[in-house]
């Protein structure tokens, strides 16, 4: 029996273009899936991408789409990067932009415009080579949902959501230009409170939605973590799942990570690499606990919890390295305070093998987000031997299992949590691994056990065929 084929549709995909967790799960799922599907990934052909380095080449004409009574010329590239087939979407409105999205504080006024586009064209696509799945990820790609739904024959379109805070909302007067129909502009439809909400559309029109742990699953049906979608989100919970991320064992393995000053097999190998980064960055104290932070400095990362706490940190005998790119206030307060102290770095740029190499170099990685959808830091951080500290919330309830509960029998990974979001319980716990990093060998044994884990993506990857292979409702 030939393998059902899939159009996996993402706004960004590891390593031609990542600004998040989205990119490296549009890297990972589709291979891990590629074992039992025939998988097709499909992004937008942003300016950023290096079109030579990975070969990417035209693989159709121009052509042109209309959209809401425009033409736009658009242009299909492909190219095969290890073995998974990739189509990118050219075309100017799009692409040819200096952010993906938007700077950090907001995004570009025409988003809905620039992303309707490129479902609609994911949705032509799907429908002239008859794919069997279309998997459709968060806001940018939710109207290809209700334009594939317009379709008498259509292949079967699942919706994930990573990150319900980001929604795409816009102003319904670009319904016109979105070519969408006003008769969806209702309650059941896209509108939401007086505007139209592009991830509505995927939620609305999708034959099956998922996001990205259980614990968030149940946790966008409550108003607290629901950012408004909460009723609606209920009124199709029927169809909604959720589906622990993994990470790329490949990618993310320390004993073959080329970033990486001296790759390790095992937790011992560590030392040199936190060696080398500390003095890197002109830090000193091989002997003390190395704390790091890792991602964007946003509010849902929980960064006011750590610029009320770092002050704290910078007066303890440790050292303490924050790389992260984001909000210029959230980034200003950082470097502020690293001045004061000599034991705190803030490196402020978004660099992949950086971020393997501080990994690599850390004994613990800080995770206070204030919501966590899945996360995948503290799964990168268990490859690379780092305990993480993470407030229990979302995805981090289902990944980190409590210390104080660690049994070496079981195959989860074991760090440090806190349950109420407050500097107190935050800095609780960080002293908790202040002793635990006095206790060397519980230290070890609780990293190797960590790093002998299995984060990968194979049961995860299962699920979602079990979706895929659902019949349409
Ligand atoms: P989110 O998608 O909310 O940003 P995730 O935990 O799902 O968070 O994924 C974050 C990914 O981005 C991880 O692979 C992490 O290592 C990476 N990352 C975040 N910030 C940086 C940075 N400044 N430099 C390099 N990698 C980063």
């Amino acid at each position: 029996m030939s393998k059902k084929r899939v159009l996996f549709a993402s706004s960004e995909v590891y390593p031609f273009v990542k600004t998040g967790g989205l990119a490296d799960v549009s890297h990972s799922l589709p291979r891990a899936l590629s074992e039992t599907f025939n998988v097709t990934v499909i992004l937008p052909l942003y300016r950023q991408i290096d079109a030579e380095r990975y070969e990417i080449v035209p693989v159709r004409s121009k052509e042109t789409i209309s959209l809401g009574g425009n033409d736009y010329e658009t242009e299909l590239y492909g190219c095969t990067y290890e073995g998974i087939e990739y189509r990118f979407v050219y075309t100017p409105v799009l692409c040819e932009r200096e952010y993906l999205y938007g700077p950090p504080e907001c995004g570009y006024e025409d988003n809905a415009l620039r992303f309707a586009l490129f479902c609609r064209f994911v949705a032509s696509l799907a429908l002239e080579e008859a794919f069997d799945v279309v998997h459709l990820n968060d806001w940018q790609c939710g109207l290809g949902a209700l334009y594939l739904n317009e379709a008498s024959k259509r292949p079967k379109t699942v919706f994930t959501i990573h990150n319900l805070a980001y929604q795409g909302i816009v102003d319904p007067g670009v319904l016109p230009q979105i070519g969408v129909d006003s008769g969806y502009f209702t309650m059941e439809g896209i509108e939401y409170y007086g505007n139209v909400n592009l991830m509505k559309a995927g939620i609305a029109y999708a034959d099956n939605v998922t996001t990205v742990s259980p614990t968030y699953a149940k946790e966008i049906l409550t108003p607290e973590f629901g950012c408004g979608l909460e009723g609606f989100l209920y009124a199709h919970r029927n169809k909604l799942s959720g589906i622990v991320n993994g990470i790329d064992l490949e990618h993310f393995n320390p004993a073959s990570d080329g970033a990486l000053i001296e790759p390790y097999k095992t937790y011992n190998g560590k030392k040199k690499n936190k060696s080398a980064f500390l003095s890197s960055v002109g830090l000193k104290g091989v002997n003390d606990p190395l704390f790091a932070f890792i991602g964007r400095l946003t509010w849902q990362k929980g960064i006011d919890l750590l610029i009320e706490t770092i002050e704290s940190m910078g007066t303890m005998k440790c050292n303490v390295i924050l790389l992260g790119e984001g909000e210029k206030e959230y980034a200003e307060k950082l470097r502020y305070v690293a001045k004061e102290y000599t034991n705190i770095v803030v490196i402020e740029q978004y660099d992949e093998s950086l971020s393997h190499r501080l990994y690599a170099a850390a004994d613990f990685l800080l995770m206070p987000s204030l919501y966590e959808p899945c996360g995948l830091n503290q799964m990168i951080a268990f490859s690379y031997g780092a305990i993480p500290i993470v407030h229990h919330t979302g995805g981090l309830v289902d990944t980190v299992k409590r210390l104080e509960t660690f049994d070496p029998e079981k195959k989860s990974g074991y760090g440090i949590t806190f349950k109420k979001a407050s500097a107190e319980t935050f800095m609780r716990a960080f002293k908790t691994a202040m002793e635990l990093y006095d206790d060397k060998e519980r230290l070890r044994s609780l990293a190797k056990h960590n790093m002998e884990c299995d984060f990968s993506w194979e049961s995860s990857a299962k699920k979602y065929g079990t979706i895929y292979r659902k019949r349409q409702s």
